[in-house]
């Protein structure tokens, strides 16, 4: 049993120190967890590497937001990284590298010999900790302070691709060549038929390989069976598919998605500044793209973002372009400054498309994302398939084009297209007839089809947050585990 130190009687109270990997999305998600850990009264310590911290103090209320909880605090370790946060996909492994060499001994020292674990005045008696960083997990273990990992990736690439990386290998089917792309996968158990090669994580192309990925993965598909259990961002019918195998290896699974969505009720429940729920995004959002939103009709518009990381081509924005204007609906589009990879030059965007794009489209930055996929203007989201940008347009109802840029996009995509059907997958191509006609069809021709099937997601969604349904009970359950570990 834990006690308080120097008070062998009185039991620890609950206090969870949590260590997110330093990029956005991952950082947003363990942030709403945390918040709602506060509101169940446990004790948080949040660690962010230098590199996130920074950006994330300048760019965002976060701390007005979390001064409110008394059992909250910040914590930072140092990852040498020496530039500024927002990362895009070109410097992501820079940053990932420099929390494995500079922030690894540091957080070793602060758990082991006993910093943040046993000499503050509350020891920390659970830990949550991203599953991808496998140095952390693997500290955590070593300490004998309970562990569960957050895998904030989509669970249908966490089980295709993380867990399934070793058979994978040793059959012979990762890493593949581009020519046996559309060849059936047949070695993911539950995935009969489901899967071509092209499907698998974009880590398991032969092209992708070399970069060191497959090494953390393997490492990460040990290392996660072994702690206390799994926490995912998904609702257990939404995942029916995977999450009874990935139970198989780690028994232990809360899934508490839509994350988003359950954070905003339990903080609106609780709150009576709903405006405090703002994002926690450190790119400044153009909100002026709502008022565009409100003049249009319902369902008319395309909505278009490829997130935080994810880069194109400038020939690969012409076509987009293209299959946008030929489609003749009005779009939303998200250009984050930084994402064509060869730069962005108006003198080579032919004039019919500037024409055009005066008339029927509206671009930004950084658009309030949420908001923008729940206002009722919104008809379709062309998506680089992230998974949070994918549970917040199921949670609301709008179909998915997707084209998904890397890592586990490749396989929500296809999930969005072949399991949920909720949306096309136009993986590896980019072309203006295939994104006018993936327009068309969602909007126009088979517009019921997508709209039905949409809308029994988002109330699966729905239930799924509500006081009685699977992922407020899977967080109750959270809840109870860390309190019960720590006494
Ligand atoms: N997002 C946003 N404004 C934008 C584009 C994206 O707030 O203009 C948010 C979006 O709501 C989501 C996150 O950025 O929460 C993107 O996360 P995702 O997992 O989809 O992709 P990533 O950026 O990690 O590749």
């Amino acid at each position: 049993k834990n006690h308080q130190k120097g008070d062998p009687k009185t039991p620890l109270e609950p206090h969870v120190l949590i260590f997110p990997i330093p990029i956005q999305g991952p950082v947003n998600c363990f942030l709403k967890l945390a918040e709602l850990l506060c509101l169940s009264g446990i004790y948080v310590t949040f660690l962010n590497t230098d590199h996130i911290h920074r950006p994330l103090l300048r760019h965002t209320n976060i701390l007005s937001r979390f001064n409110r909880y008394p059992n909250f605090r910040f914590e930072t370790i140092p990852d040498g990284v020496n530039f500024e946060n927002p990362v895009s996909a070109a410097n992501i492994k820079e940053v990932l590298e420099g929390a494995n060499i500079v922030s690894k001994p540091i957080f070793r020292e602060m758990m082991i010999s006993g910093r943040l674990s046993k000499r503050s005045e509350r020891p920390v008696t659970a830990m949550i900790l991203d599953a991808f960083f496998g140095f952390a997990v693997e500290v955590g273990l070593e300490t004998s302070t309970p562990v569960f990992c957050f895998q904030t990736i989509s669970p249908c690439c966490s089980w295709t691709s993380f867990f399934n990386l070793p058979t994978l290998i040793e059959a012979g089917e990762v890493p593949f060549r581009e020519e046996d792309m559309d060849k059936l996968v047949e070695n993911v158990p539950g995935t009969q038929h489901l899967l071509r090669k092209r499907d698998l994580a974009g880590f398991c192309r032969l092209d992708d390989m070399s970069n060191g990925e497959v090494q953390r993965v393997l490492k990460e598909a040990l290392l996660t069976p072994r702690t206390q259990g799994l926490i995912v961002n998904t609702f257990e019918e939404l995942d029916a598919l995977v999450l009874p195998y990935m139970r198989k290896l780690c028994p232990n699974i809360y899934p508490i998605g839509p994350l988003h969505s359950l954070h905003k009720v339990r903080i609106l429940a609780n709150t009576t500044q709903p405006q405090n729920i703002s994002s926690n995004s450190v790119w400044k959002e153009d909100c002026t793209c709502l008022s565009w939103l409100d003049k249009h009709p319902p369902k008319t518009v395309v909505y278009v973002s490829i997130g935080s990381l994810a880069m194109m081509k400038f020939e690969q924005l012409l076509e987009i372009w293209y299959g946008l204007v030929n489609s003749g609906k009005p779009f939303l589009w998200v250009r984050r400054p930084g994402s064509i990879s060869d730069g962005y030059d108006e003198s080579h965007v032919p004039s019919e498309l500037l024409d055009h794009t005066k008339e029927m489209g509206c671009i930004v930055d950084w658009a309030p994302q949420e908001d923008v996929l729940a206002h009722q203007a919104v008809g379709a989201f062309m998506t680089h398939s992230g998974w949070n940008s994918t549970m917040e347009s199921i949670a609301v109802g709008v179909p998915m084009i997707c084209w998904p840029y890397f890592y586990d996009q490749q396989v929500i995509s296809r999930f969005v297209g072949e399991v949920w059907k909720v949306g096309v997958d136009i993986k590896d191509t980019c072309d203006r007839l295939i994104v006018e006609k993936a327009i068309r069809d969602m909007m126009d021709k088979n517009r019921d089809i997508f709209t039905q099937s949409a809308i029994l997601w988002e109330n699966l969604a729905k239930e799924s947050i509500s006081e009685a349904g699977s992922s407020s009970k899977s967080l109750a359950r959270l809840v109870a585990d860390i309190i019960s570990l720590s006494s």
